[in-house]
C-alpha cells in the first residue's frame, strides 16, 4: 500500500476523535465551547466510547494543568511531594507506583516560563480551553500534517471565539494557510518522522526554546509512526531540553485477542492501521523513555484511570446515560494508557529552584 494513501487514513483519524469528543461535550462528560467548531456532522456515540473520550481527556488535561501550575524541574528527590488531588489520583494509582513517580512540585510559580508542544494535535482544543479558564503557557506550539492545520487554521482565524482567546492583533497565517503564528499560540505544519531534521528548526524558528521546561503531548499520535521515527523524537527531547515532561497517551496490548479484535473493528470502520504500532505492555512504554536516559517514567491503563475517578465524579457520570457495557469497557479499558516521564538537567534544577 503506498505510503500516501497510508497517510490520508492517519490524517482522517482526527475526525473521528473530534467526532467523538463533541459526543462527550454533548452529553455533559466533558465542558468544551470550542469543539463544536471542528465538526460538521454531529453524531452521537456508544457510551463506550464517550466515557473514552472523556477518560482521555480528563488526564491529559490533569498533567497540562499540573505542569501550566507548577514549579518544574521536579526534584529529584520529591518522589512523595504532593500534587493536585487529580493527578495525584492518577499518579498514586499507578500499577508501579515506585520512587519513580511524576511528582511535581505543587507550588504555584507564575514567573516561570514554560512551553507546551502538542505533537499531532488534529483538532485539539486544549490550549484555547486552558487559556479561556487563565491557564496557560509562554508558549503553545501545535503541530501536524498541513492538510490538516490548513483546516485547522481556517476555522481558527475566521471565528471569533478562537480570535479573542488567542487576543493577538498580529495574529498571522502563514506557509500558504498551512500555519497560523501569535504572541503564545504556533500552529505548525510538518511530518513528525520527520522531526529532527525538520521539525525542530521550524520550532526554533517560530521562538521554541530548549531552555524553558516543556510538556510534550501526544495524543493517539505516536502509534501511527514507525518505532524509529517515534523514538528519534523522545530522544532528541530527552538528550536536548534542559527540563521535560512527556506524556503519551495511546493504545497498548496489540497482540493480544481482544487488541486483535480492536484493530479488525477498526478496520471495519475503514479505519485502517496498517502502520499501527502499540507498545506490548505498560512496563515497556516506561521503558520508552528510561532506556533512552529519561530520569522517571511511569505508565498506567484506562482502568487505572478510571478507578482513580472520585466517588462524586463517578457518579456525575453515570447519571449521563445509561452504562452496562462494564466488562467490554474493562477489556478496552487495558488497552489504552498513559504514559509520561521527565527529565532535568542537574544544573537547572538549581536554576529553577532559584527562581
Ligand atoms: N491529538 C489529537 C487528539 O487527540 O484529538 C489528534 C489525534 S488523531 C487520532 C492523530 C493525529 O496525528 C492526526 O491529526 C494526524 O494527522 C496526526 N499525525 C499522525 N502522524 C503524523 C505525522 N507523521 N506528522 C504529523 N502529524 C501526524
Amino acid at each position: 500500500e503506498p505510503q500516501v494513501a497510508r497517510d490520508d487514513v492517519i490524517k482522517g483519524t482526527d475526525d473521528d476523535a473530534i467526532i467523538s469528543k463533541l459526543s462527550a461535550v454533548n452529553l455533559g462528560y466533558l465542558d468544551d465551547s470550542f469543539v463544536k467548531h471542528f465538526v460538521k456532522r454531529p453524531s452521537r456515540r456508544p457510551p463506550l466510547i464517550n466515557r473514552g473520550s472523556y477518560i482521555r481527556t480528563r488526564s491529559l488535561d490533569a498533567f497540562t494543568e499540573q505542569f501550566i501550575k507548577s514549579n518544574i524541574p521536579p526534584e529529584p528527590t520529591a518522589a512523595t511531594t504532593t500534587t493536585t488531588p487529580h493527578t495525584s489520583a492518577i499518579i498514586q494509582s499507578s500499577s508501579t507506583p515506585t520512587t519513580k513517580t511524576t511528582a511535581i512540585s505543587p507550588i504555584p510559580a507564575a514567573g516561570i516560563k514554560k512551553q507546551i508542544v502538542s505533537l499531532g494535535c488534529g483538532s485539539d482544543t486544549r490550549y484555547f480551553k486552558f487559556k479561556a479558564k487563565g491557564l496557560s503557557a509562554l508558549k503553545y506550539f501545535e503541530i501536524d500534517f498541513p492538510e490538516s492545520t490548513a483546516k485547522k487554521a481556517v476555522v481558527i482565524k475566521k471565528n471569533k471565539a478562537f480570535t479573542d482567546i488567542i487576543g493577538d492583533p498580529d495574529l498571522k497565517l502563514g506557509m500558504g494557510g498551512t500555519e497560523l503564528y501569535s504572541n503564545d499560540y504556533c500552529l505548525l505544519s510538518g511530518d513528525l518522522r520527520e522531526f529532527t531534521e525538520s521539525i525542530v528548526p521550524k520550532l526554533k524558528a517560530h521562538g521554541f526554546d530548549t531552555s524553558l521546561p516543556t510538556l510534550f503531548l501526544s495524543e493517539c499520535v505516536l502509534i501511527y509512526i514507525q518505532p524509529g521515527d517515534s523514538d528519534a523524537i523522545v530522544n532528541w527531547v530527552g538528550t536536548n531540553m534542559d527540563a521535560s515532561l512527556f506524556v503519551v497517551y495511546e493504545q497498548i496490548n496489540p497482540a493480544d485477542a481482544f487488541g486483535a479484535m480492536m484493530l479488525r473493528n477498526l478496520k471495519a470502520r475503514r479505519i485502517e492501521l496498517p502502520g499501527i504500532h502499540a507498545y506490548p505492555s505498560l512496563k515497556s512504554q516506561e521503558e520508552r523513555f528510561t532506556s533512552r536516559g529519561w530520569q522517571a517514567a511511569g505508565a498506567v491503563n484506562m482502568n487505572k484511570l478510571h478507578e482513580s475517578l472520585s466517588e462524586q465524579e463517578l457518579k456525575r457520570i453515570s447519571s449521563l446515560e445509561i452504562f452496562d457495557e462494564v466488562e467490554e469497557w474493562q477489556l478496552l479499558a487495558d488497552h489504552y494508557c498513559v504514559a509520561w516521564a521527565y527529565q532535568a538537567k542537574p544544573q537547572q534544577s538549581e536554576t529553577y529552584r532559584a527562581q
